[in-house]
């Protein structure tokens, strides 16, 4: 079972579009849409969810 594979796929929560990840999503990394240029922030990799981020960024810390 192989869960950082690159080239991992969601869909969008603005647009519905494909996010596509060219380097293995991270829980909590911020990627943008390709299709419509929004932010948003990965929640989870497995499965492989995002929500869209907030306006400001902010390091949360671990
Ligand atoms: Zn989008």
């Amino acid at each position: 079972m192989s869960t950082n594979v690159a080239g991992a796929q969601c869909e969008c929560p603005e647009c519905a579009g494909v996010v596509s990840f060219t380097r293995p999503p991270l829980a909590g990394e911020v990627v943008r849409c390709g299709e419509c240029g929004v932010e948003l922030e990965v929640t989870a990799t497995s499965p492989l969810t995002v929500t869209l981020a907030p306006e400001v960024e902010e390091d949360w810390g671990e």
